[in-house]
């Protein structure tokens, strides 16, 4: 039977990240590493239906995991990105307030600063109005490190990487059961390269990682002889997106004061590195994946965006496309943190898994791949 070193299930943003680090490490650069997705390539799923924003860590509440990640991976993400010439911008950023929200904007700032994002400044009316003159508000707080970036093209480098130093990617591979079998894992894959055929591929590897985005759990649910009972429950939570027809508005990513325990942003206007102004994501729990948008909520997302575009013409807007948060925090509770649980939490060693990892994964993703690695040491 074959066997591998290392097997991540699932070639997202993490998966891959968590690759490439562990292909550049001292521990594991003669090791073997695999990586396998149930797609045809890498990024297909969440990875590629988000709002490609680099976030500060503004939001995230004073030592989470969120805020420690999203602040230590957005610096090494910018060097990455300057290292080797994949497209970004610093954009910046604009949380805006409308009359009677400024307290709220402070709370944010203070947070912000509990989490070491020290570079945040305020903005009055006055000088908004001449930053950005199609913009309402009453005042504003400046993220200057905040960003954008091409993701798909991050994410083929870290893959380029990861195979340059021998790790072995393999798509249309899904993992559908994993078991422990003395001091390896037993990892039973089904083959999909031949659509008219699905063959079973069955190998051993030492450590096993989770990265299964949206079906992190169901995979951790179908291990054999591990203990699932630390296993978040899933809640599927859709954001969709409204494309802007026309030049952009805003020379900056201009965002609401956040939803109510911050299940999301509010619906934020963003550019994409080709230029596109998009509007969104809103929040929607669902039962299923489901990725069509709606084009009877453009009312509502004209309202919204209204607030703080007065000149808004819902015409101008056209159902893009939406992404699947994977949260394990239900509707009316309080925003999770991201549950990264290793031999500490379930107690098998060479097993991590990655549960809920929403905003800011993709921001975080090689600081998320560093405490991954952490986590296997023996
Ligand atoms: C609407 C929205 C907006 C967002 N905006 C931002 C943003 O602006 N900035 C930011 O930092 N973050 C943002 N995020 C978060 C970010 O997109 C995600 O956190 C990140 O993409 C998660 O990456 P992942 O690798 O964990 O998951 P995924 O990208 O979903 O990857 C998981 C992979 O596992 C594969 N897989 C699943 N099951 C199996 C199996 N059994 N066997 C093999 N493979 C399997 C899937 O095919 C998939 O490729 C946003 C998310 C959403 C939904």
């Amino acid at each position: 039977m074959d066997s591998f070193d290392v097997c991540i299930a699932g070639a997202g943003v993490v998966g891959l990240g968590i690759a490439y680090q562990l292909s550049i490490s001292e521990r594991y650069r003669s090791k073997s590493i695999a990586i396998l997705d149930s797609e045809s390539d890498f990024g297909r799923v969440t990875s590629s239906r988000n709002s490609e924003v680099i976030h500060a860590g503004i939001y995230y509440p004073e030592n989470s995991l969120k805020a420690q990640l999203c602040v230590e991976g957005k610096t090494l993400l910018y060097e990455f990105l300057e290292k080797n010439t994949i497209p970004y911008k610093k954009t910046g950023k604009l949380i805006v307030a409308q009359k009677g929200e400024e307290q709220e904007l402070l709370e944010i700032k203070m947070n912000a600063e509990r989490n070491q994002v020290t570079d945040l400044e305020w903005v009055d009316q006055e000088k908004l109005r001449s930053i950005e003159p199609n913009l309402s508000a009453t005042a504003a707080l400046h993220s200057p490190s905040t960003g954008i970036i091409d993701s798909h093209t991050y994410m083929k480098k870290l893959l380029w990487y990861a195979e340059d130093n021998g790790a072995y990617f393999a798509p249309r591979t899904q993992v559908d059961q994993v078991e422990k079998v003395g001091r390896n894992f037993l990892v039973t894959t089904k083959l999909m390269q031949n659509p008219r055929k699905e063959e079973t591929y069955k190998f051993l590897c030492n450590e096993f990682i989770n990265s299964a985005g949206l079906n992190a759990q169901q995979l951790a649910r179908k291990m054999i002889g591990m203990d699932t009972s630390n296993v978040p429950a899933l809640y599927l939570c859709k954001g969709d997106y409204f494309s802007f027809s026309g030049k952009s508005p805003f020379k900056h990513l201009i965002y609401p004061i956040p939803e109510k325990n911050y299940t999301g942003l509010g619906i934020h206007s963003t550019i994409d590195m080709s230029g596109q102004t998009r509007f969104g994501p809103d929040t929607e729990y669902i039962d299923q994946p489901d990725y069509e948008v709606d084009p009877r909520k453009m009312d509502a997302f004209a309202s919204s965006i209204a607030k703080y575009f007065p000149e808004i013409d819902p015409a101008q807007l056209q159902p893009a496309y939406s992404g699947v948060r994977p949260k394990i925090s239900g509707p009316g509770s309080i925003a999770a943190d991201f549950s990264i649980q290793g031999p500490n939490t379930h107690g098998v060693e060479g097993l991590v898994q990655l549960f809920g990892m929403e905003s800011p994964a993709l921001t975080a993703s090689l600081a998320i791949a560093k405490y991954v690695e952490a986590m296997l040491k023996p």
